[in-house]
Parts: structure tokens; C-alpha cells; sequence
């Protein structure tokens, strides 16, 4: 299989004929070589997308929609086929791998709806005889740069609203899930988007992405992945004065307290911690326990995370898949001495994953840190594995005290059944999505989606937020007095209204 750039409608090699290759991360299968852009090739993407703005922007809204309804049914389709696809691509297994598929088109079909609604304000004047309003405008040219970990997911969550509101889209998915994204224009293609609305550009983003995140021709950058990265781009941006909206890395944590359902945490903990190997940016990768249950918590969650069994994510067998790649391993890996070092034990795992047909594949064992303190690196780096640290509290205070304790703001939760507990929890938790009883991973495409201090710059994907990255509000004021009338001014004595 080769994959190619979409540009202007039409599937095109890149200018520099050359390509890399997309391999199964479980056993480094070669699944298709994909064609490796240059800046050439993010020229022409933009100037198609610049100049079907023109057009696209004048489609009304409620038509742009139909077309992700029909995207939606599409993906619904093509669900099972695309989720395989996924296992082979990124790893994570296949129940997940289904799940990743249905965000996107829940996201699709959500978003649909907003062709239809877009809702402004529309407000009393202070003026008589004036009328007041607000609207919303897209933004743009919009570059959609995405990571490996949700596939399908991620690039829905930006494309979708993107298109809804009249901009038009350069995406330049990671260069580890190239068939996904493909797939995904396949699937908007078929659904009729015309040409030059959506344009794919594959190749390595630390090679292209300055070149995009700069090109005159854009207007809006829409960044999911690493801090290090969105903290680069929003640099260039900002100098630009361009719009820039960046969902960055995590270092979530479940609180447990000593009167939670035991079972139920330690399910939440099992499933946040360890689903798709750790590789979420909502993870479970640190517990705060109360130090009464602490130590049948650890004993608890060491035998769980002992008997996952690792393998292929299309195997029904498996629980944990690989890592995305080597260096994503060794990363991940590298983190274990730097635990020892400062004074954490290995409760369980901690190893490269080598045994028979493991060796082939990127696999670490889920595992599980204790004697953790607040400050280690290892509770405050994001890991981005299997990896989770238990560190204990004296009480809620503690506890919040420790959550809020790292500049990452994505998702925590707490296990209590304590409902005065939980809604100063609630209350006081610094992130942008806050669970009770259940794992802080399982987000739904109505409600915002996003994080506070370090890990965004602000904005929130999904929901309704999302329709604020891609619009600017244009207010709109008609006067229909036939005289000059000054707000702020002309009082309502001087207007003759008073009483
Ligand atoms: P990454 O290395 O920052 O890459 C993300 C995307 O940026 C990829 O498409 C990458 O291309 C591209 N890129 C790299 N350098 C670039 C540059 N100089 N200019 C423009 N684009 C550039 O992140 P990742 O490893 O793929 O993803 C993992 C991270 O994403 C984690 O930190 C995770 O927490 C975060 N994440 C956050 C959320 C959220 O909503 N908060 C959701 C999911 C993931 P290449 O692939 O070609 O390098």
C-alpha cells in the first residue's frame, strides 16, 4: 500500500519523490510506505485551501452540515475495517481501537448539527430604532496538526467544527498514523466535501511544521501533542499574531479516599492507567491514596497489573498493546532508573516486555510506583506508558494539594462516597475535566474538552467550545433611525425617551 498527499482534490506523491515507511508498532510488520512532504508540497496545500475558501465560506452552513452527516455514516460504515486498520497502525487494541473510531463520528454527527444552529446574540440596543447582533466568521485557512494517540478521534475533533464554520483545512497528521488519516479524507471525499476544502500533507512535522505553522497563508493552527512542541509553535505564531489553539500533555491523577468503593477505584485505576498503554493524554498516571486504604490499594493494583497480559491488539487475549514506537519504549523506559534514584520502589512491572513473540514489538510491562513523593520527576513528568505512581495523603486537603502540585491542568477524578468530599473536590481541582467515581479517561464530544495552566493556552476542543476556535464573533449593529445617533452619548434624556 502507498499513501499519498490530497491536494486540490487530487491524491499526489510529494514534489520530493521521496517516502517512509508506516509499520505495525506490535510486531514491525511494513504496512504501506507514505509519500514524505517538503515545503513545496505545504505550498500548494495552502494556495488550494486559500483559494476554496472563497468559495466554501458562501455554502450555507446547514448544506456544509449535510456533508458530515453523510461523513458520519461513512465512518459508521467503515467502522470495524478502520479500527483494525488503527490496532495495526498505532497499537492500542481493537475495543479501543472501535471506541476511537465512534468519537469520531460522534463528534461528526454533533457537529453536523451546528450547521443549523451556530447560534449568536442577538441583544436590545441602547439606541432606539437600532438593532444589535452578534455572528460568527471563520477564521480561515486552518493547518490541523495531530498526534498518533487518537487516530480518527483528534482529527474529527478539529476538522469537523472547522469545516462547519466555512474554513477551509491543511492536516497534518503524525507521521506514525499516516493510514488513519488518509482514511479519514477518504471518508469526507466520498461524502462530497468539494476540492481544495481538505488537504492532507504527510511528512515529518519537526521537517514541514515551521513552514506551515509560519505560511502567510494560514491563519489558524489547531496543535494537539507534546508541551515542547505547542510551546515552539505558539512561539512562531505568536510573533505572527496568528490564532493558535494548543491541547498539550497531561499528569492526571485519581484521588482515592478511605470511605471509596475499593473495587470500583482500583477499576478505574486499571482501565486509566494502563488502557492503550498509557498513551492517553487524559491518563491515570498518578493516585493519590489516603494513607488509610493505601496499603490494600497497592497490594490490590500490583496483582491487577500483573496478570494484564501484553500482546497484539488484535488478538482477543490481549489487555495491553505496545508502545507507538522504539524511541516512545526507550522514553518510557528511561523513567524507571530515574524512579529508583530518587527513592521510588517498583511494585510491579518495570521491564521492557522481550519474551517470544514480544521481542518483535514495542511492549512494556504495565507498572505500578510506590514510596512516591509529590516532587519526583516521576509525579510530575508526563511518562506517556503504562506507568503509575501511587503516592499517599493524610486527608482532602492533602490530597488536592498534591493534585494541583504540577503545571499539567487535564483530568483528575476521586473515589469517594462523601458528597460534601466530592463537591469541594470539584470545586477546587485545577483541570479542565473532573471526574467522580469513575477514571479520568472516557471524555463525551458535548462538553469542552481541554485543560488548564500547562497543558493548553486556553481553549477547548468538542462541544460547543469548539466552535469559538474556529469563528471570530463579528458584531453587528443596523441603524434604522435614519439619523446619526451616538452611542454612550445621546442619552435617553437627550433622545427624548426619558420620563
Ligand atoms: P508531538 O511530538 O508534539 O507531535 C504532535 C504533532 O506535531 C505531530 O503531527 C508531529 O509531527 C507534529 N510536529 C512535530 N514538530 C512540529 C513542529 N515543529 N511544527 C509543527 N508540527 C510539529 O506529540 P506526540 O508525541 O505525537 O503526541 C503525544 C503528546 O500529545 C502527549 O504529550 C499527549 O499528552 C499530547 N496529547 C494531548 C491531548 C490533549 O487534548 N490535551 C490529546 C492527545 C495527546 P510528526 O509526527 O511528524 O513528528
Amino acid at each position: 500500500m502507498h499513501l499519498q498527499n490530497y491536494i486540490d482534490g487530487r491524491w499526489v506523491d510529494s514534489t520530493s519523490g521521496e517516502t517512509f515507511e508506516d509499520t505495525d508498532p506490535a510486531n514491525g510488520e511494513m504496512l504501506a510506505t507514505a509519500t514524505k512532504s517538503v515545503a513545496a508540497d505545504v505550498d500548494r496545500a495552502v494556495d488550494a485551501a486559500r483559494r476554496a475558501f472563497d468559495s466554501w465560506r458562501l455554502v450555507p452552513a446547514p448544506k456544509r452540515g449535510e456533508i458530515l452527516y453523510r461523513a458520519g455514516e461513512i465512518l459508521l460504515r467503515r467502522k470495524d475495517e478502520l479500527a483494525r486498520e488503527m490496532t495495526r497502525e498505532m497499537g492500542k487494541v481493537l475495543a479501543e481501537a472501535r471506541g476511537d473510531v465512534q468519537e469520531g463520528i460522534d463528534m461528526t454527527y454533533y457537529i453536523a448539527g451546528e450547521g443549523r444552529r451556530q447560534f449568536g446574540d442577538v441583544v436590545p440596543a441602547e439606541l432606539p430604532n437600532k438593532w444589535a447582533m452578534s455572528v460568527r466568521h471563520p477564521q480561515g485557512v486552518v493547518a490541523a496538526i495531530t498526534p498518533w494517540n487518537f487516530p480518527l478521534a483528534i482529527p474529527t475533533w478539529k476538522i469537523m467544527p472547522a469545516l462547519v464554520l466555512g474554513n477551509t483545512v491543511v492536516f497534518k497528521p503524525a507521521s506514525y498514523t499516516p493510514l488513519l488519516a488518509v482514511r479519514l479524507v477518504e471518508v469526507l471525499e466520498e461524502a462530497g466535501l468539494p476540492k481544495g476544502v481538505l488537504n492532507l500533507v504527510l511528512g515529518s512535522g519537526s521537517e514541514l511544521g515551521d513552514h506551515l505553522v509560519t505560511h502567510p497563508g494560514i491563519d489558524l493552527i489547531s496543535f494537539t501533542g507534546s508541551s515542547e512542541t505547542g510551546a515552539h509553535i505558539s512561539e512562531l505564531a505568536g510573533r505572527l499574531l496568528k490564532r493558535v489553539s494548543c491541547e498539550l500533555g497531561g499528569k492526571n491523577a485519581i484521588v482515592v479516599m478511605d470511605d471509596a468503593d475499593l473495587d470500583l477505584a482500583i477499576d478505574g485505576i486499571v482501565w486509566s492507567a494502563f488502557g492503550t498503554s498509557g498513551q492517553r493524554c487524559t491518563a491515570a498516571s498518578r493516585v493519590i491514596s489516603h494513607r488509610g486504604v493505601a496499603n490494600d490499594l497497592i497490594d490490590r493494583l500490583v496483582g491487577r497489573a500483573k496478570k494484564l497480559r501484553l500482546g497484539h491488539g488484535l488478538e482477543d487475549s490481549t489487555d495491553i498493546g505496545p508502545l507507538v514506537s522504539k524511541s516512545q519504549l526507550e522514553r518510557v523506559h528511561s523513567y524507571i532508573p530515574v524512579a529508583e534514584k530518587e527513592g521510588a520502589t517498583i511494585a510491579a512491572g518495570g521491564r521492557v516486555a522481550r519474551d517470544g513473540a514480544l521481542a518483535k514489538g514495542f511492549f512494556h510491562e504495565p507498572t505500578v510506583l510506590v514510596d512516591v513523593k509529590p516532587n519526583m520527576r516521576v509525579a510530575q513528568e508526563e511518562i506517556f506508558g503504562p506507568v503509575t505512581a501511587v503516592i499517599e495523603a493524610s486527608n482532602l486537603d492533602e490530597a488536592i494539594k498534591v493534585l494541583n502540585s504540577t503545571k499539567y491542568g487535564l483530568s483528575c477524578s476521586i473515589y469517594t462516597r462523601n458528597v460534601n468530599d466530592a463537591f469541594r473536590f470539584l470545586r477546587d481541582a485545577e483541570t479542565g475535566i473532573v471526574y467522580v467515581n469513575a477514571g479520568t479517561t472516557g471524555a463525551e464530544v458535548q462538553l469542552p474538552f481541554g485543560g488548564m495552566k500547562s497543558t493548553g493556552n486556553g481553549h477547548r476542543e468538542a462541544g460547543r467550545a469548539a466552535l469559538d476556535v474556529y469563528s471570530e464573533w463579528k458584531s453587528i449593529y443596523i441603524d434604522y433611525s435614519g439619523k446619526l445617533q451616538r452611542a454612550q452619548i445621546d442619552t435617553a434624556e437627550k433622545t427624548g425617551m426619558a420620563p
